[in-house]
């Protein structure tokens, strides 16, 4: 059996997801799904990010402990996944027990290899990022994902890691894996970043300035900073299930450097594996606007779902969503499709078929799907947005056949043998859309399997 470990990145806890998280989220599931389905034993793992300056401070705001501050946003996130039916075997929490375990062995391991150094740091530092910027990486003397806030100047102690070591290392490898970053012009930006030279980087912050953080082992002085503890995430529960190397980490760009750089020459440091594909998606913007809590423009999953059904919300996402390019949408859009592909297309096609069923005393042989080798195919290059394509080529296909054979004019075994012919073909259809609309997938099964009736449309029109 195939072994299929994929990973999201998890989200910090300083507040709420919003539907600027859920595209990362509904793609991974959509590709654990569809391990799921070739029978691959597959590891689905999400979470939350728990630690640091920006939690510290959203609890101190509100006036309570920062544990009960991430407890409650960890479990609000994780009703947001449920409500886009978001299928992960863990969601961990960088706050567990066994996660605080391994990141402090992971430290040791790292500095055993002669990786890790206490220095003086001066830099300037992105709270919103929780991260250290050079001048020349900064847009108008502002960080590039939160220009509405002020860059800090620090100078602190700080444990730090060797990355310059393996700068070499890192582009030889990547040159010779191709696969590991996903896509192409991703990989050479990383490339081009690796080539401008690679600084070592703090892993540790003193405890006096971040007290919640998980301890460095050897120096009570310092907790873990960042990247020493979060990224190390997919490894603890990698090992732990024993599936590691993880096959997939789905990410955002914000995060691509992180992943692409720091984490290879981190897991080399320590002596584990690598990840065989870092997969970056690009951003959405909402009606050309950024979306940010600042502009007001946030909204929640649940808000969609609610509007547009969860698998309504799902498609329009991996359809049309950011995966190899920055777009643009808007909730005119996402109703447009809605009405268009999911009420007139899928939902039209199933409820016309399944009237034409009801005339008839119909007896189907029992057969076995399997997903289209299209369907197989763009998955294994995870083109999510390319298999919908093709699945809706044979919507649209199995439409003209309807048209064409004007079935509602047939009685008796003419129609019985018109359905045979299709009933068939939507049949298939549910299977292919298994990974990306599960709920509807599994209601066209049920309703084309024994006595077929009409039913509930799939997806009501939206006026
Ligand atoms: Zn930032």
């Amino acid at each position: 059996m195939n072994k299929f470990y994929i990973t999201t990145a998890i989200d910090y806890t300083n507040d709420v997801i919003h539907i600027g998280h859920a595209y990362q989220k509904i793609l991974a599931d959509s590709l654990a799904r569809y391990h799921r389905l070739l029978g691959d034993q597959t590891h689905f793992l999400t979470g939350t990010d728990e630690y640091g300056q920006k939690n510290e401070k959203s609890a101190k705001s509100r006036g309570i402990d920062p544990q009960e501050f991430v407890d409650e946003i960890s479990a609000k996130d994780k009703k947001q996944w449920k409500n886009l039916n978001i299928s992960y075997d863990r969601f961990i929490r960088t706050t567990d027990k066994d996660h605080k375990k391994f990141a402090q062995e992971f430290y040791l391991k790292s500095k055993a290899a002669g990786d890790i150094y206490l220095n003086k740091y001066e830099g300037l530092y992105c709270e919103g990022c929780e991260a250290y910027y050079e001048k020349k990486d900064l847009v108008n003397g502002k960080c590039p994902f939160h220009p509405s806030k002020e860059i800090q100047h620090l100078t602190e102690e700080n444990y730090f890691f060797r990355l310059s070591k393996y700068q070499d290392w890192l582009e030889k490898y990547i040159l010779e894996h191709p696969e590991f970053v996903w896509p192409d012009k991703k990989r050479e930006e990383i490339l081009s970043f690796i080539r401008g030279g690679l600084k070592d980087f703090s892993v540790s912050r003193l405890k006096k300035n971040l007290s919640w953080g998980i301890p460095v082992p050897d120096d009570p002085n310092h907790v873990i900073y960042v990247w020493f503890d979060a990224l190390i995430n997919y490894l603890t529960y990698g090992v732990e299930e024993n599936c590691w190397p993880a096959d997939v980490h789905v990410l955002g760009k914000d995060n691509q450097r992180f992943h692409a750089i720091y984490w290879p020459a981190m897991l080399k440091s320590a002596g584990y594996q690598l990840p065989k594909t870092i997969l970056v998606h690009d951003f959405y913007s909402l009606g050309g606007q950024r979306i940010s809590k600042s502009l007001g423009n946030v909204i929640l999953p649940s808000d969609l779902t609610k509007k547009y059904t969860t698998d309504g919300v799902r498609y329009f996402f991996l359809r049309y969503g950011p995966l190899t390019n920055d777009v643009d949408i808007t909730w005119e859009k996402l109703k447009e499709v809605y009405n268009a592909d999911l009420a007139n297309g899928l939902g039209n096609l199933v409820a016309r078929v399944a009237k034409l069923a009801e005339k008839v005393d119909l007896h189907l042989e029992p057969r076995t799907y399997n997903l289209e080798p299209e369907v197989i195919s763009h998955l294994n290059g995870f083109r999510v947005d390319l298999a919908l394509e093709f699945i809706w080529q044979k919507i649209t296909a199995a439409d003209a056949l309807i048209d064409s054979n004007e079935p509602w004019k047939l009685e008796g075994e003419k129609l019985t043998e018109f359905l045979q012919k299709i009933i068939p073909q939507i049949c298939q259809i549910a299977y292919n859309l298994q990974p990306f609309l599960p709920e509807t997938a599994q209601k066209i099964q049920q309703q084309f399997s024994g006595k077929i009736k009409s039913g509930d449309p799939l997806f009501p029109r939206i006026s």
